[in-house]
């Protein structure tokens, strides 16, 4: 596909582990190629509350993808290519902090990089640096902060696909941060580079190796958890869709006067 996409949708759903379609069986089905390759998956979509949307399950329809082998690049890129300009970014988390147990819905507001080796940016030349002081929209933060989802954390995202020791997590928790996951980097500063606004949406699956004493975490508990509120999950980010802003977000416009080495889509 070329940029014939553009205006196909204005909002995306990036589906994390266990949330791997958001339509009936009807919706359209899109396959989009991009310079960095093929996303995830297809692309659904479909409208919700009013609202054209594209949605792409994170790691493929399949769980083919691990957090280290991610098409980032790629999976943002299509998006931007359909028109997207917001993108909520479900994803599976551990908790560093007791009360927030699984089930938890947290709107993380800060995050650690502790990844390595990933393709973090479109532009590997001409001198382009993003401010990123501030990772995620603000307005499209207010538009998932729905129900009980707690309001604001710091997001440490580390490269996996092994769990966290003991001490890492100990660690982490000392340090103040809230939630542990391994896909919310380089996605947020890819989307920022694209102008896209960009909320993650953290579903606590468990308490991230114990953290003082527990058992720590098995995958199959991850996932089982998140299919426990998979439907619930799914209903937080309709009402957020349907309270997304509509135009130009003024904060997450940053490229505007400035030459790019590539043109985006
Ligand atoms: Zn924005």
């Amino acid at each position: 596909m070329n940029n014939d996409g553009q205006g196909r949708a204005e909002i995306a759903v990036i589906g994390g582990s266990g949330f791997y379609s958001f339509f009936g069986s009807d919706a359209e089905e899109v396959v989009v190629d991009t310079p960095y390759g093929a996303p995830s998956a297809p692309i659904t979509l479909g409208e919700v509350e009013g609202r054209q949307v594209a949605f792409l399950p994170r790691h493929g329809r399949n769980h083919e993808y691990s957090p280290h082998t991610l098409p980032y690049r790629a999976n943002m890129w299509a998006l931007r290519m359909l028109g997207v300009n917001r993108v909520f970014a479900p994803c599976a988390v551990g908790s560093l902090v007791s009360e927030y147990g699984p089930g938890t819905v947290v709107i993380p507001d800060q995050l650690v990089d502790r990844t390595s080796g990933r393709s973090q940016t479109y532009f590997d030349e001409g001198g382009i640096h993003v401010e990123f002081a501030d990772p995620y929209c603000p307005t499209l933060r207010k538009s998932a902060i729905q129900d009980s989802a707690i309001d604001g954390g710091v997001m440490v995202v580390v490269e996996g696909p092994r769990f966290s020791t003991r001490a890492e997590s100990q660690w982490f928790a000392r340090q103040g941060w809230t939630l542990v996951n391994m896909t919310g980097h380089p996605e947020a500063v890819l989307a920022r580079e694209l102008e896209l606004c960009y909320a993650p949406i953290a579903l606590v699956t468990d308490l991230d190796a114990g953290i003082e004493s527990g058992q720590g975490v098995k995958a199959v508990d991850v996932f089982a958890e998140f299919q426990r509120n998979i439907e619930p999950l799914k209903a937080l980010v309709r009402s957020a869709i349907s309270d997304a802003p509509t135009g130009d977000c003024p904060t997450c416009r940053v490229h505007t006067g400035l030459t790019l080495p590539i043109e985006l889509p």
